[in-house]
């Protein structure tokens, strides 16, 4: 007993602490949300460096986003009371990124290379798919780009793939040619695309033992965050950073001057890296995109001697919260049961809320978030989640009326604006000059009279002449074009060239930084002052924008007086959705539920508990896909500290529609016990005032009482449309057999008395144009609006 114990044991529980102090060659931490994998991740970073058993350049860490990689390294600083520089605690992207400019040359790549996001992979599958004609086999964009990227996530390359294709199959040779040429432009362009930038650096690995050695000679201890959702070659980069260097490796490193002599071990050789791997399968959500839970299943037959650790306690929620995630994840199969507890009390009950339309549900949100907030919890405490981005609008606009500050992380991000874009692909030129895909994009941008015709004419040229596209603009008056066109484009490439210059290292005068640079493009190209001057009101706000990306250059050259435009460039293309929080804003957080993992809030609203978006319909035709919907339910729910709300609306207008939707399957696996069902607003008095009650007692299959009248039943499974379930579900009416006709007197729970105008529409989607005697006119979904005729 006794002795010295580190601060950074203290508060743990024992699984937490074993967990931050083993040594081994690999531990392996599984357990369900809020039980402090995290947490445990970073002490274990700050404990290694502690005790001094690694230097701070020997960790690598990997988490799910930039933002999470930054948490992270405050903490370890907090704990640490110092700094850690030269440790990499950044995301699979970024780190992979790092190694690829560095080894830029055995990749084949310069290192300036251009990092291309989904959009600007469409934008060159759609000239691919158009110069080959092959939409008329059914490619798009969109499928092409899901297609090549589940390859590339599986570590596939054309040539690999096209060994095994059905070559007697048009649709098969079709997509092979697709993907190669896709290849072919962007290693032409010098551009990876998102999972290029992990297969590039497992490719790289393999390629060349030597390089590899250097980086498992640099990493000794590896630890992984959210490790349920790593696909294959995140998998494969992994083991391959841990893998053994081999004596003569060894012996060569030694040899040329690399220090590794303490590093070996009895054989000569440099034993692999110890890896340390988080994660919970039942919040793997992410298969869509590759992710395979195998990677946290058969873990310790990938790495023998593996520990395993099991954290029970959650920290994060109340008993209520934890009981009812617990429930739901029950009810998928093939999972190993974790009892999650916590010591945190029942707390207060879920609240449920079924609504009449979207916007009731909104409006429900907004009012919800105002009592809490009155009752002093902060705005950036609470967090609304949901299924679909399409589902902000309703709450945007509720939230804006109602004078709610929020914002929405991470949904038309400021790096994917237009405006925004076209700046950058000035940058992204200078920097990369064969990146024809930026060139095109600046081309006629500022508007200088080029056309698509010249445009194709250029890129024809330097595909007949074997140069790029930037030498075919420099070398245009050969192309017989018009005068002024053929002054257009020398301009530009005479901008462009001018601007290389000013950061050309080898120019003594090539001292400019990244703002500087860009406020040389912007000024020779016109692009902000004709924004300013525009009578267009948009541009204003684009002019805007503009602005605001030159702060961001000044800001960058101020936090990393050291970079350049390379870099720059590499941390605008790795911002992802949940690097968008900013949790100093006092402003309620809207996300998808995606978005959300790894986050925790005081309060959490979880709209649009339905079928059709909870789980999302496209799921239906998934083999796994109600299970990995019901997991991401689950996360949602575990995100919630003290609060959390289940809302869901019996109509929400999606694409111009107006869609009737049943309450998510999900519900009923939560004990009854644990929701407390709120009436709508839009079905019952819980606005007070007078109502027909026997609205609210119809027996028609579908009517019903509500929670709180009298004990509810417990639902039977979805999706059979059946009886009982509305009990619990709020009422959910159906007036399907009601017929209604202009001149018509019918009588509303909320609205009154009216009279039917028209209606349009037919069988489940019939609407009455409704003028009320007192609420003015309204559009109401016959089926299910609460209404009779009198
Ligand atoms: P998720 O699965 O959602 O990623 P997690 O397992 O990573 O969750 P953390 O985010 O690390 O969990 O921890 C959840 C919360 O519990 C955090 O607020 C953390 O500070 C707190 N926590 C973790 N361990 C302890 C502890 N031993 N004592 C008190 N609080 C703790
Ligand atoms: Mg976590």
């Amino acid at each position: 007993a006794g002795g010295y114990q580190s601060p950074l044991l203290e508060g743990l529980n024992p699984q937490q602490r074993e967990a931050v102090e083993y040594r081994g060659p690999a531990l392996l931490i599984i357990a369900g949300a809020g039980s402090g994998k995290t947490s445990v991740l970073t002490r274990r970073i700050a404990s290694l460096l502690e005790a001094r058993e690694a230097w701070p350049s020997q960790i690598l860490a990997i988490t799910f986003t930039n933002k999470a990689a930054a948490e992270m390294r405050d903490r370890v600083k907090a704990i640490l009371g110092q700094g850690a520089d030269g440790m990499w605690i950044s995301t699979f992207h970024s780190s992979c990124v790092r190694i690829l400019r560095r080894e830029a040359e055995n990749a084949g790549l310069s290192a300036s290379f251009s990092i291309y996001d989904s959009a600007d992979t469409k934008v060159t599958l759609k000239r691919i798919i158009k110069s080959l004609d092959a939409d008329t086999l059914g490619f798009t964009p969109g499928n092409a780009s899901a297609k090549i990227s589940k390859l590339k996530n599986e570590l596939a390359d054309v040539d690999s793939y096209s060994r095994n294709a059905n070559m007697s199959d048009p649709q098969e040779v079709m997509f092979v040619e697709i993907f190669r040429q896709y290849t072919q432009r962007l290693r032409a362009a010098n551009a990876l695309d998102f999972d290029d930038l992990i297969g590039e650096t497992v490719y790289l690995f393999r390629a060349f033992p030597r390089v590899a050695a250097l980086y498992r000679r640099r990493f000794r201890h590896i630890l992984v965050d959210e490790y349920q959702d790593t696909n294959h070659a995140q998998y494969s980069l992994v083991r391959e950073l841990t893998r053994p260097v081999e004596p003569e490796l060894a012996d060569e490193m030694e040899a040329t001057g690399v220090h590794v002599r303490n590093l070996r071990d009895a054989t000569g050789g440099i034993p692999g890296a110890s890896l340390t791997v988080v994660g919970d399968s039942d919040q793997s959500i992410y298969a869509f995109r590759g992710a395979d839970t195998r990677n946290i299943t058969e873990f310790e037959r990938d790495f023998p001697g593996t520990r395993v650790i099991l954290l029970e306690q959650n920290y994060r929620s109340t008993q209520n919260i934890l009981s009812a995630a617990n429930a739901v994840i029950g009810h998928n199969f093939d999972r190993t049961d974790k009892k999650l507890w916590s010591a945190g009390g029942d707390g207060e009950k879920i609240v449920g809320f079924t609504a009449y339309s979207g916007h009731d549900e909104a409006q429900f949100v907004a009012d919800e978030i105002e009592v809490l907030h009155s009752a002093g919890m902060a705005y950036r405490d609470m967090a609304v989640f949901y299924r679909t981005n399409a589902q902000t609008r309703a709450l945007e606009e509720i939230l804006v009326r109602s004078a709610v500050p929020y914002r929405v992380v991470g949904g038309t991000k400021f790096y994917e604006r237009a405006e925004i874009k076209d700046a950058l692909a000035y940058l992204i030129a200078v920097a990369n000059p064969n990146d024809e895909l930026a060139l095109r994009r600046i081309l006629n941008t500022p508007k200088r009279g080029i056309g698509p015709a010249t445009e194709t004419g250029l890129a024809s040229f330097a595909d007949a002449n074997q140069i790029s596209f930037r030498q075919a603009m420099r070398d245009s008056a050969s192309l017989g074009l018009g005068p002024k066109v053929t002054g257009a484009i020398l301009t530009l490439a005479t901008l462009l060239d001018e601007a290389a210059l000013s950061i050309d290292p080898a120019n003594p005068a090539g001292q400019a930084n990244v703002s500087e640079l860009l406020t040389f493009l912007l000024d020779g190209s016109g692009l902000l002052t004709l924004l300013r001057n525009s009578r267009d009101p948009q541009d204003e706000a684009r002019a805007e924008n503009i602005e605001e990306l030159v702060a961001q250059t000044k800001d960058f050259n101020k936090e990393n007086p050291d970079s350049g435009l390379v870099d720059f460039l590499t941390q605008v293309s790795l911002v992802a959705a949940a690097d968008d929080l900013d949790d100093a804003s006092g402003t309620v957080s809207l996300m998808t539920l995606h978005t959300a993992k790894g986050l925790e809030y005081e309060a959490v609203f979880l709209t649009g508990v339905e079928e059709g978006l909870l789980p999302h319909q496209m799921s239906a035709h998934e083999p796994g896909g109600p299970a990995e919907e019901r997991r991401l339910f689950y996360v949602g729910i575990t995100r919630a500290r003290q609060r959390l709300y289940l809302s869901l609306a019996m109509t929400r207008a999606q694409f111009g529609d107006i869609n009737v939707a049943m309450p998510s399957r999900y519900l009923q696996e939560i004990p009854v016990g644990l929701i407390d069902w709120k009436q709508s607003p839009g079905m019952a008095n819980s606005r007070g005032g007078t109502q027909p009650r026997a609205l609210n007692a119809r027996r028609d299959g579908f009517g019903g009482g509500f929670a709180g009248r009298g004990e509810p039943r417990a639902l039977p499974p979805a999706p059979k449309p059946k009886t009982e379930w509305t009990n619990r579900v709020s009422e959910v009416r159906d007036n399907g057999d009601l017929t209604l006709a202009a001149g018509d007197r019918i009588r509303h729970v909320d609205f009154g008395d009216g009279r039917v105008n028209q209606v349009t529409g037919d069988g489940t989607k019939r609407i009455a144009h409704v003028q009320f005697d007192t609420a003015g006119a309204r559009k109401l979904l016959i089926k299910v609006a609460p209404i009779e005729k009198i």
